[in-house]
């Protein structure tokens, strides 16, 4: 039993050592610092020649990207433009021009007309000269499913019948299709304290998909059919087809659709939280994966990712835009040289040489 006297010391003694921690702390201002002593390899340059499938370098210098590329041994990067019509196809030509053996195109699905009667034709009419400016792909992005609407003013469907002769021009013309359907599953639960992309959403509200109308596995399984239904098209699905956060249903897809690949942009910190099971996907499909950053052409950037993939470094930060995606550090999955060749370029060649 304490004596009275001993219970008001040990308080005393208490608030002495909680008297200086400010207990309101913000989230915004909790920046806590890893104590871990492990080791931490700083990998320059990548093993093999890396080739960055998914980029958007619109905005940017063709002589800053090479400098950039060079210096972190990246041999080639493919663009997303994000423009479409004329603009679209004279974004290719910048590049193509300034260095073509350094630089892809993959056009942008261009949706402004969908309401037209003729908007599949035109669409066919698009891919054609997007192949003439040498485009090596076309992309639809999370707006087809979640924002476009049609004539009736409803969503239209990502597997809508009346779609079809475009996934089959893509094949006659041998254009991969990218898609980037839905987001991350956090962007579709309400922004609130249990949502683990709380800080990225309060400051991109925009970016949630709480209320809309449509599931994101309803999403998923639209697209699914358009791979079933086009199976001589060749599809790659933008940041692990989705599925970053259950590898479980991207091998199901991988395993289901033969002509479908992903890459792994803007997702180290999924895979990187989940190192065992990612490297088991590498593994398991070390011809399907490829690597692209989807993030703006820096030097540290790309050498994050090459520290990801080439060693077994411990809780270290992912690469990422400024307002970060979630409260979490990643594990390194030190690939096989043979599966580390083909996801950093062997596999996006496939793709690039139409
Ligand atoms: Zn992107």
């Amino acid at each position: 039993m304490k004596s009275p006297d001993q219970s008001k010391s040990e308080d005393k003694f208490v608030n002495m050592v909680t008297a200086t921690a400010d207990v309101d702390l913000r989230l915004s201002d909790f920046h806590p610092r890893s104590q871990l002593k492990t080791p931490v390899h700083d990998i320059k340059k990548p093993r093999f020649p890396v080739i960055d499938y998914h980029n958007h370098l619109d905005s940017m210098e063709p002589d800053e990207l090479l400098r950039i590329m060079d210096a972190c041994g990246v041999e080639h990067a493919v663009n997303i433009t994000m423009q479409t019509g004329q603009a679209g196809l004279d974004a290719m030509d910048r590049l193509h021009h300034a260095a073509r053996d350094r630089f892809s195109s993959i056009g942008w699905m261009d949706w402004s007309d969908v309401t037209h009667k003729d908007f599949v034709s035109r669409t066919c009419d698009r891919l054609d000269a997007m192949v003439e400016h040498e485009a090596c792909g076309i992309k639809f992005w999370k707006d087809f499913g979640l924002t476009v609407r049609g004539a009736d003013g409803e969503l239209v469907r990502i597997d809508d019948e009346r779609f079809a002769p475009i996934f089959e021009k893509a094949a006659q013309l041998r254009l991969p299709v990218m898609f980037h359907t839905a987001d991350p599953d956090a962007f579709f639960d309400p922004i609130d304290a249990e949502n683990e992309r709380y800080e990225e959403l309060a400051a991109h509200p925009d970016w949630g998909f709480s209320t809309v109308p449509v599931k994101k596995r309803d999403l998923l399984e639209q697209r699914s059919r358009i791979f079933a239904r086009h199976p001589a098209t060749t599809f790659v699905g933008a940041h692990l087809a989705g599925s970053g956060e259950d590898l479980r249903y991207l091998h199901h897809l991988l395993d289901t659709y033969p002509n479908l690949s992903v890459d792994i942009s803007a997702r180290t910190p999924e895979l990187g939280r989940q190192p065992y099971s990612a490297r088991e996907l590498f593994l398991k499909y070390p011809d399907r994966i490829l690597f692209g950053t989807d993030l703006l052409p820096e030097i540290s950037m790309y050498r994050l990712y090459y520290r990801f993939l080439e060693t077994y470094d411990e809780y270290f930060e992912y690469p990422s835009h400024a307002s970060r995606q979630g409260r979490w550090n990643i594990c390194g999955i030190s690939l096989p040289d043979d599966v580390l060749r083909k996801v950093y370029g062997d596999n996006a060649l496939k793709l690039l040489r139409r």
